[in-house]
């Protein structure tokens, strides 16, 4: 056998690659591992950082078994989080080493955070005394450790004063551990008194947490109604009980009031995750989450994939939000991944919003989740009057998109000394440039799609790959000098409209084209908040959960614009997010307006949000996807093919399509030309499967991936379970 062998034993380790199995390694003698530990591994001619992984890995010939060089001194990923991840790798088709991959996000935490260097008073008294070493003495009583600038900062001496009482022996070194990224949250900090309906959620919220076991509650109840107060309720009661929460944010990077809001509730703010975060910060958070000295996290869709090691409640704010699908490597939905989460852990799971998805509202109907609902605006908040203007009556004048309707409501809001916000989901100045000699349309040379033209930029930009380009002042095909001509608008062009009307007002554009990125964005929307604007023109940035009280009229540009795609999704769409814009108004009490300019005034989403009547939309909705057996009454899925040519990537997706298995249940439409043909110079072809709700899909896609025609060259398949997006 193998008696002198250095090895002891062997062990799969998942690598942050696109395996489809963990790979084995050997553990040399006096090495301990258990599964979820996470260690340095060879790879090819590198080093990674992977996870010891259940079950038995690649077989491999003992003798040629590399041996694992490095355990990390860190808390082992816990065996909820494994399940997890071998779950959304078997979901969503991906290696689950891809799924690893984002767990191992932070490798500079694998490392204990390293201890800092402080100093501690002795007993020994300085040679003479000054008023600066009084002042240091007086700071340092009481025995508790300082860092050198610490220290002299809170005296307000220089840093030589401290050095100088170091040198006679008055303070000596000593390290201190690294401290907290986070003050731990105070479950009884300050509890609000709830309204009667809230109290009647909270208190459901809260037996669901004690009960320590799972199940999803929908918390449905309009913008205002109180939602975050009472899942703060959940929050403290899994607190209490010695649990992490996560609060999963759409777009926490821009939601800083939410922070302090959690500040004022629980006496600390949660833990922040999120792409904008500096590395450092990522790392000892993720670090602290893995230890458990982090109690509460705020974070963004990635969050779920933390090192949680007593995770004990979910909640998923805004759960209808397109921003918690990822599409990217790994495709998933993030507030499905959290039902599944608390699934696997055995805790409750809430999800909350003014307009839900219809799934969370079909599963909440079929006794899938449970359901509490919030129907009034808290206290005095009264919702804004919801209006349509049809712009085939009242249209705008030559050459501007702002109706004579909205531009008169603007100015009595003007003068009332209130804010008006206008809204166009549209980022630059014009969606489409032609030439009005030739008919030159200006496009991507690498994207089937327009180029937009951002005049603060002089460019013209592919919102899809991000080309760009000088806008010229000839038109390349004829010549001709100045005929070029700005189609439709953009948020830019609205805002020079308003200026031109309104040249006293004081105006903000919000997208995410501002300089400065995020922390300028926060910066703007504060000064907002504050006042600091009269009217505000932005992107979908300005519709998500932010709080401006003196904003009484929201303007929406294009209310039809979402409407017209061909995604089975676009209306409940387009109803979520004008009534997120619109929720924006009027939430202190002053009376407010939102106006909706469009050319259907009697579509079944103007209907609805006027009417205030959700119900018989979402009945509509509902049962027009029952009809239609598209999720959540049946499943979809879909595949997209693309490679360097076209005939590449359609030869490929007809190889797919005729090696789908023959199942009854499931059927294949396509390929088709996916309605964006050409990405970044990369041809696209779509296939959408769909079947029963009991259909076994991954297995279904599985056969036709393992039947079909073998990846060759450029062609590259993408699997996309849920399709959210059907470009
Ligand atoms: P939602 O999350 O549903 O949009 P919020 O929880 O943000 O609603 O509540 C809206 C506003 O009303 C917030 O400013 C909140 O502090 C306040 N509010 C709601 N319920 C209460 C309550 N019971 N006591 C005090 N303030 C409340
Ligand atoms: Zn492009």
């Amino acid at each position: 056998m193998m008696e002198d062998s250095p090895f002891v034993a062997a062990a799969s380790v998942l690598v942050p690659m696109p395996a489809e199995r963990p790979y084995t390694y050997a553990v040399p003698a006096g090495m301990c591992v258990v599964p979820g530990s996470i260690v340095r591994v060879p790879l090819g001619p590198r080093q990674v950082a992977g996870i010891v992984w259940d079950g038995t890995g690649e077989k491999v010939d003992a003798k040629k078994l590399r041996p694992i060089e490095q355990v990390f001194d860190c808390p082992p990923i816990d065996r909820a989080m494994r399940r997890f991840v071998d779950w959304i790798a078997q979901y969503t088709l991906s290696p689950p080493g891809m799924v690893a991959r984002m767990l191992l996000r932070a490798p500079e935490a694998f490392d204990p955070e390293p201890w800092i260097e402080g100093l501690q008073r002795t007993f020994a008294k300085p040679d003479r005394m000054t008023g600066a070493r009084m002042r240091v003495l007086e700071t340092a009583e009481g025995g508790l450790a300082w860092t050198r600038s610490g220290l002299a900062h809170a005296a307000g001496v220089s840093s030589t004063v401290i050095d100088g009482l170091k040198a006679q022996g008055v303070f000596e070194t000593v390290m201190i551990p690294p401290r907290p990224v986070v003050a731990a949250p105070d479950p009884g900090y300050a509890q609000s008194s709830l309204m009667p309906d809230q109290s009647d959620a909270a208190e459901m919220l809260r037996t669901n947490v004690a009960a320590g076991t799972f199940g999803v509650t929908l918390l449905d109840g309009v913008t205002g109604s109180g939602k975050t107060e009472v899942y703060f309720e959940a929050v403290a009661a899994a607190l209490a009980r010695g649990k992490q929460v996560l609060i999963l944010l759409p777009e926490i990077a821009l939601t800083h009031a939410f922070l302090d809001r959690f500040q004022e509730r629980f006496g600390a703010k949660p833990a922040e995750w999120h792409s904008d975060l500096p590395p450092r910060m990522r790392e000892r958070v993720w670090r602290q989450v893995a230890e458990g000295g982090v109690r509460a996290v705020a974070g963004a869709r990635s969050a779920l994939f933390l090192p949680f090691r007593e995770l004990g409640l979910i909640v998923v704010d805004e759960e209808h939000d397109p921003a918690y699908k990822q599409e990217d490597r790994v495709f998933y939905n993030a507030r499905d991944m959290a039902v599944v989460r608390g699934h696997i852990g055995g805790f409750p799971v809430v999800l909350a919003s003014a307009t839900p998805s219809v799934e969370s509202r079909v599963n909440a109907s079929q006794g899938r989740y449970h359901r509490a609902v919030l129907s009034a605006r808290f206290a005095e908040a009264a919702l804004p009057d919801l209006k349509t203007i049809d712009m085939r009556r009242a249209p705008p004048a030559r050459g501007g998109f702002l109706s004579p309707v909205l531009l008169g409501h603007m100015r009595q809001t003007l003068e009332k000394h209130e804010q008006s916000l206008l809204f166009l989901n549209r980022r630059g100045y014009a969606p489409l440039t032609l030439c009005r000699v030739c008919g030159h349309r200006f496009g991507c040379p690498v994207c089937s799609a327009w180029l937009v033209e951002h005049r603060f930029r002089g460019q013209l930009i592919c919102h899809h790959c991000g080309h760009n380009e000088r806008r010229p002042e000839a038109c390349p095909e004829c010549g001709t000098l100045d005929h070029l001509v700005a189609c439709g608008p953009g948020v830019e062009r609205i805002a020079e409209e308003v200026v031109a009307r309104f040249p006293d007002a004081r105006t903000i554009v919000l997208s995410s084209d501002l300089m400065g990125g995020v922390r300028r964005l926060r910066l703007e929307l504060e000064a907002i908040a504050k006042g600091e604007a009269d009217i505000v023109i932005g992107t979908q940035l300005v519709a998500k959960g932010h709080n401006f009280p003196n904003m009484t009229l929201v303007g929406v540009v294009d209310a039809d614009l979402g409407l017209a795609n061909g995604d089975p999704r676009a209306a409940e769409r387009t109803f979520q997010l004008l009534s997120q814009v619109t929720g924006r108004a009027g939430r202190t009490g002053k009376k407010s307006l939102g106006l909706l300019q469009t050319f259907q005034p009697d579509h079944p989403v103007m209907r609805a949000i006027v009417s205030g009547d959700a119900e018989a939309f979402y009945e509509r909705e509902i049962a027009e996807r029952e009809r239609a057996a598209l999720p959540p009454f049946g499943r979809l899925a879909g595949v997209i093919v693309s490679a360097a040519t076209r005939a590449e990537a359609e030869g490929h997706a007809r190889g797919l399509r005729r090696a789908a298995p023959q199942a009854s249940d499931l059927f294949v439409l396509g390929p088709a030309e996916a309605p964006l043909s050409l990405i970044g110079g990369r041809h696209r072809f779509r296939l959408l499967i769909q079947g029963e709700r009991r259909a076994d899909m991954q297995g279904f896609i599985r056969t036709m991936l393992a039947e079909g025609p073998k990846l060759r060259g450029s062609v590259r398949v993408q699997v996309d379970i849920d399709p959210q997006s059907f470009l």
